[in-house]
């Protein structure tokens, strides 16, 4: 075991694991899988998308067919989370009790490019809950190591940085679809809000209406008072050449990039 301070374990834990986390569900299985809306090489988008899956997202196959369904079914009968069905239900509850079963076949149809990766394939067990088990699974063997790497504090720390960051998509789901909560700037044809507090909490997620109105944009906060970290962490990336055809709201893009992206997402969908 490597010899470290605790306060010092526990706080470089908690931030490194809260950060990497939520990035694997925002940036990982929100805007470069179920989006699309950039493109990163791929041994970058795995470690990305690791964060989430051990930060006990699931399978990816499983969470970006639920979400592209939030998408095409935006608070009307279908939408698996709205909390039109009710706030707990929107919470949590629509994991272990949904309103509306997704099946393998429907699922396949939903996110034909994840089925086509061999370790997104790996992760998913036919869209049941061994889905979840595996998950589980790997996610505490995950922790055993940080444990006997690292230590008590940093696993200690490790834990509350994962809470936190799961918080954020619950959040997402329930919070930003409550007209009680944040404003809407754009009409997207259902009640999504853009929640400041959740936007913090998430990364920038809780900018949710903006997102609705613009669902394929890599940055969701808009407005200069909008602070969305997952867009500060893509550009980024972008400066040290690792994230490409990047999309935008039509009205901040140029004819030509906006075409490329287009060329570039029919591509990564088709490949
Ligand atoms: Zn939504
Ligand atoms: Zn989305």
């Amino acid at each position: 075991m490597i010899n470290i301070d605790p306060t010092t374990a526990f706080l470089v834990s908690f931030a490194l694991c809260y950060y990497w986390h939520a990035l694997g569900g925002t940036l990982g299985y929100h805007r470069i899988l179920s989006h699309k809306s950039l493109v990163v090489p791929k041994w970058l988008e795995y470690l990305i998308v690791s964060g989430g899956y051990l930060g006990l997202e699931g399978s990816p196959i499983f969470w970006v067919s639920t979400h592209r369904r939030h998408h095409r079914y935006s608070d009307q009968p279908g939408d698996p989370h709205t909390p039109r069905d009710g706030v707990w239900h929107s919470v949590i509850a629509w994991m272990w009790s949904p309103k509306t079963q997704m099946t393998s076949e429907e699922s396949q149809k939903m996110v034909p490019d994840l089925y086509r990766d061999p370790l997104y394939k790996l992760l998913h067990c036919k869209h049941t809950h061994w889905d979840g088990f595996l998950c589980l699974f790997l996610s505490i063997l995950f922790r055993v190591a940080i444990f006997y790497v690292f230590g008590i504090w940093a696993l200690l720390g490790n834990i509350l940085g994962s809470i936190v960051a799961f918080c954020g998509p619950l959040l997402v789901n329930s919070v930003c679809h409550m007209r009680q909560f944040g404003y809407e700037t754009y009409k997207a044809g259902d009640g999504s809000r853009n929640v400041w507090f959740v936007a913090l909490l998430s990364l920038g997620e809780g900018w949710h209406n903006n997102h609705h109105a613009f669902p394929q944009s890599a940055r969701h906060g808009l407005k200069g008072h909008e602070i969305d970290a997952t867009w500060i962490t893509i550009k980024v990336l972008e400066k040290l050449g690792l994230a490409r055809s990047i999309r935008l709201p039509k009205s901040e893009m140029t004819d030509s990039e906006e075409l490329a992206a287009e060329k570039e997402m029919e591509l990564s969908v088709k490949s």
